[in-house]
């Protein structure tokens, strides 16, 4: 069989689309999962090292806070030691004694603790002294003290009054212990406030007490105490000291009017009536970028273990996918094709006749009904498979003449039949069917030596002249071929045209012709 008639032969053979759309659903269907699962696994990731870092950052503002509360609370401690003693009361409260101030309380406060302003205010809210450093004014302006300054001062005073109690001769401040000893260290709430303030326009923890006795061996007159001020400037030695405290990597401090880069960790300071005094920055520690260096490994081993898993499965599926298909294509092929010749079996011929029929009357066709002669004296001469080897031989000279002219199909024992849609004239399909006659005669060489002589009679119907449906046709090719074999064989016999009845409504369209002209 040439290649075209085969092409043409083959038709109706499934495209080659299953292998293709099931490898390619597994891949989507893999990077659908990668996919979400990436999705998924950077979002978890995403939340949990943001809750990780705003808990870093929470304990690290709380931290914050508790070192600078004690750090006042030091600053307290620091004044308590001169500012609550019965001395101080003596030679500060109760008669104003400047060597006093200078030496025992502004040279203990400076050189001991270095606080660097020490302030005594008045229970008028005048200013009896101002130290810097150790240099002491005991005649400063009033105009030291800005607003804040002296609300703070108000609310150590308030404390004081509110908690103070009468003692001989006097008043003192409220001890949590009845005893010998008047206000301690513990004590130190009753009498203390601290804020941040500016003090000379430098930020600074600044601190109030009211100047208290601590044996009560002295009292204090009805009405507001002395107050101590100090304040220790927010310097690089202060930064030393709270960074120290609270291990943060880094920490600055931008005083207000500067500008602060806010993008790490930071807090304002404020004044009591709440006017920033500057900003604390520092570099807040990030566990998130931890969980993110231990879930972008997990998420990346995975997603590569489901890639590999599903280009795996789509490889195992695209082949079992193309078995499947060529033992389809094999199937399709065997039930339309002639196991012996490879030729085009009954069905297949049935589908080629009818789609002919459908391109009627446009286009006319023809049939040709072979039946070899003297076949069976080959099989009862030689054997079967020697006829096998004939009706091959048959059927590949059936082809080699037909060419791209038509479809040659086996449909039995030594019957072939042959659609013809290149030409219907009579006198080509007469050259045709010569040349079949001619071809088929020529001794068949079998195995041995010998050769086999069989002729072939030929029945030929054309349509739509002889028929307009496909049994019709049939019809009327194989009384042609049984007409041929009647009249001797080894010829073609032409079916009858159609009798055109002269009124159409009785004829009968599907009537085979009856006779068979030679
Ligand atoms: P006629 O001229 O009247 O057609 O006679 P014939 O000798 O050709 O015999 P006929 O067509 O009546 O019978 C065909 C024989 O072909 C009958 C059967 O034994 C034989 N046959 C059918 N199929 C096969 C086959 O596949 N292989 C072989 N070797 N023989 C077959
Ligand atoms: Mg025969």
């Amino acid at each position: 069989m040439n290649r075209t008639a085969r092409a043409k032969d083959d038709g109706g053979a499934p495209k080659r689309l299953l292998p293709l759309r099931i490898s390619s659903l597994i891949l989507i269907f893999a990077a659908a999962l990668i996919a979400v699962f990436t999705c998924a696994m950077l979002y978890v990731g995403k939340l949990s090292s943001e809750e990780a870092d705003r808990q870093a950052y929470d304990s690290e503002i709380s931290l914050f806070r508790h070192v600078l509360d004690s750090r006042f609370i030091m600053l307290a401690r620091d004044q308590f030691q001169v500012g609550v003693w019965d001395e101080t009361v003596k030679h500060v409260s109760l008669d104003f004694d400047q060597d006093y101030v200078a030496d025992q309380i502004v040279s203990s406060l400076w050189y001991n603790h270095g606080l660097d302003r020490t302030m005594l205010v008045g229970p008028k809210g005048d200013l009896l002294a101002y130290a810097r450093e150790s240099e002491v004014d005991f005649s400063p302006q009033a105009a030291a003290l800005d607003p804040d300054l002296r609300a703070l001062i108000a609310k150590s005073v308030a404390q004081y009054m509110k908690n103070r109690i009468t003692i001989k001769g006097g008043f003192s401040a409220r001890a949590a212990t009845a005893g010998d000893r008047g206000v301690m260290l513990s004590d130190i709430g009753n009498i203390f406030e601290g804020a941040f303030q500016t003090i000379e326009g430098k930020p600074a923890l600044v601190s109030a007490m009211a100047v208290v006795p601590d044996v009560n061996d002295v009292a204090l007159p009805d009405g507001p105490p002395v107050v101590m001020v100090n304040a220790k400037f927010i310097d690089a030695d202060e930064l030393a000291y709270l960074r120290q405290q609270l291990g943060f990597r880094s920490l600055d401090f931008v005083p207000a009017g500067k500008s602060a880069d806010t993008t790490g960790a930071h807090e304002d300071i404020k004044t009591l009536s709440g006017t920033v005094v500057g900003t604390f920055v520092w570099q807040n520690a990030s566990p998130g970028a931890h969980i993110w260096s231990v879930i972008l490994p997990i998420v990346v081993a995975i997603g590569a273990l489901v890639a590999v898993a599903a280009l795996f499965m789509a490889q195992r599926l695209a082949k079992m996918s193309n078995q499947l298909e060529t033992s389809e294509r094999r199937t399709r092929h065997m039930s339309r094709h002639d196991a012996l010749t490879g030729l085009a079996n009954r069905v297949r011929f049935g589908e080629a006749l009818e789609e002919a029929v459908a391109g009627l009357p446009q286009q006319p066709f023809a049939v040709i009904a072979c039946d070899l002669d003297r076949f069976k004296a080959v099989n009862d001469t030689y054997g079967h498979a020697a006829g096998d080897i004939v009706i091959r031989a048959v059927s590949e000279r059936l082809v080699q003449e037909i060419g791209d002219s038509g479809l040659v199909s086996r449909t039995g024992g030594d019957e072939f039949i042959i659609l013809i849609h290149a030409f219907t004239d009579k006198r080509r399909l007469d050259l045709l069917c010569a040349g079949i006659i001619e071809r088929i005669l020529k001794p068949i060489p079998l195995d041995g030596g010998e050769a086999a002589d069989v002729g072939v009679s030929l029945g030929v119907a054309q349509a739509p002249l002889c028929g307009i449906t496909g049994s019709a046709i049939l019809r009327a090719a194989d009384e042609a071929l049984y007409a041929a074999k009647e009249l001797g064989r080894g010829r073609a016999v032409f079916a009858a045209a159609l009798e055109v009845p002269e009124d159409p409504a009785g004829a009968d369209p599907e009537a085979a012709p009856i006779k068979a002209a030679e």
